[in-house]
């Protein structure tokens, strides 16, 4: 069959029409467990009674400003945002493509502000993901991503992950930041050991450069915490936010300290679609539930339940999964199939996974889900593993 749509994705054959928490409801009827969330987005499963309230509320009041003017609705989740972080200051994207194309001006725009125009470099590590624009992609450095597409943008430096030596060895007078994802989300659920990422800030106050931080998948909740470095007791210099931030509606943003922002004034930076007061007023909703100390306990609650019973069905199929790895309720099965094979073996067993590199399934349910459906999940995931041992 021909569409007439860029034929840039591989698309399972299946068509939904309806969400319902951790449900996706199939054109034929079927419901799917929904395990992926949109790839760690629909942080509050589907069709949310708080976040539809919030967005049809705005949408019944006004959608779309001009950044040529004050919106309320940008500066209360900007508050709450910097109220509940390392944070000074927001700016507001579209995606976490957008929030990777600014943490990488605003570094360079940091140094160049204060004198040190060379401090161009950015150093980034082997599975790393941050977009597909020509900076993120420049940053991640792949060659499946850089391939084909004319001159990789300048000055990233790529360092095998988990390698403490040729991270030093990286660093030059010209290392203007660390960009680094605390939890690797498509390079296959990698965290980086909450020692490592304190000897990343030392080694960045020692050196005089900036962390960034990438949480655009292991942010918002999904590990537990608010946001992933909290568990390393550290804060970073800039972080980029997107995917859970907006509980499914398209909104991504960087933060940053006073200092670390400083650069960016009038004129440096813009953007016609970010922060609008549709995409800021369900972002307050999902950050407003996100915040509460009471969620984020019962989000470590489940993740431990989710944990405990992967581990079982890891040991009840061998012959299909190598173990399970992860923080919080961002969890990969690292699996002896091809990933792609269980994903549709899932599929079959009305439930959606997510594959990622490094011979890994994502687990990234909604963060409210219930310990039943956590029983249910269970129970379609060990149908599908079992028709691939078989
Ligand atoms: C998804 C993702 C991005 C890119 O976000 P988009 O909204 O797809 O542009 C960047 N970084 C990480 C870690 C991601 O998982």
């Amino acid at each position: 069959m021909t569409s007439s749509v860029l034929p840039t994705y591989n698309r399972a054959p299946l068509h939904f029409v309806k969400g319902e928490g951790v449900w996706l409801i199939e054109e034929d009827g079927r419901r799917f467990m929904d395990l992926g969330s949109g790839i760690a987005v629909n942080a509050l499963g589907h069709a949310n009674p708080d976040l539809v309230q919030a967005l049809t509320d705005q949408a019944n009041k006004l959608w779309h400003v001009s950044n040529l003017y004050e919106i309320p609705q940008q500066e209360a989740l900007a508050t709450a945002l910097t109220d509940n972080t390392f944070a000074d200051r927001v700016f507001f994207t579209n995606s976490g493509t957008e929030a990777c194309e600014l943490a990488v001006k605003m570094a360079r725009k940091y140094w160049y502000d204060k004198g040190q125009p060379e401090k161009v470099e950015i150093i980034t590590f082997s599975g790393s993901f941050h977009g597909r624009s020509t900076a993120a992609i420049a940053a991640s450095g792949a060659e499946k991503m850089v391939k084909g597409f004319g001159p990789v943008l300048d000055g990233f430096v790529h360092v095998p992950w988990g390698d403490h030596d040729a991270f030093k060895a990286a660093i030059t007078e010209n290392t203007a930041a660390v960009l680094i994802e605390p939890v690797q989300g498509e390079g296959g659920i990698r965290p980086l050991p909450d020692q490592c990422l304190k000897g990343l800030r030392e080694i960045c106050d020692e050196k005089g450069i900036l962390l960034v931080l990438d949480e655009v998948q292991c942010g918002v909740g999904r590990t537990g915490k608010l946001f992933a470095h909290e568990w390393a007791g550290i804060t970073p210099d800039i972080m980029m936010v997107a995917k859970g931030i907006g509980g499914g509606f398209p909104l991504g943003a960087v933060l940053a300290t006073e200092d670390a922002g400083s650069g960016m004034v009038a004129g440096t930076h813009g953007s016609t679609y970010g922060g609008n007061p549709l995409g800021c007023a369900v972002g307050k909703a999902v950050l407003d539930r996100v915040t509460d100390p009471a969620f984020l306990d019962a989000v470590n609650a489940r993740a431990g339940l989710l944990r405990q019973k992967l581990e079982g069905l890891v040991a009840t199929h061998p012959q299909v999964f190598e173990g399970v790895r992860g923080v919080g309720l961002m969890l990969g099965l690292k699996v002896k199939v091809a990933p792609a094979d269980l994903v549709q073996a899932g599929y079959a067993s009305e439930v959606i996974t997510v594959p990622a590199a490094d011979n890994i399934v994502r687990l990234l349910p909604p963060l409210n889900i219930t310990e039943d459906e956590i029983t249910e999940a269970i129970a379609r995931l060990d149908r599908a593993a079992a028709t691939l041992a078989s």
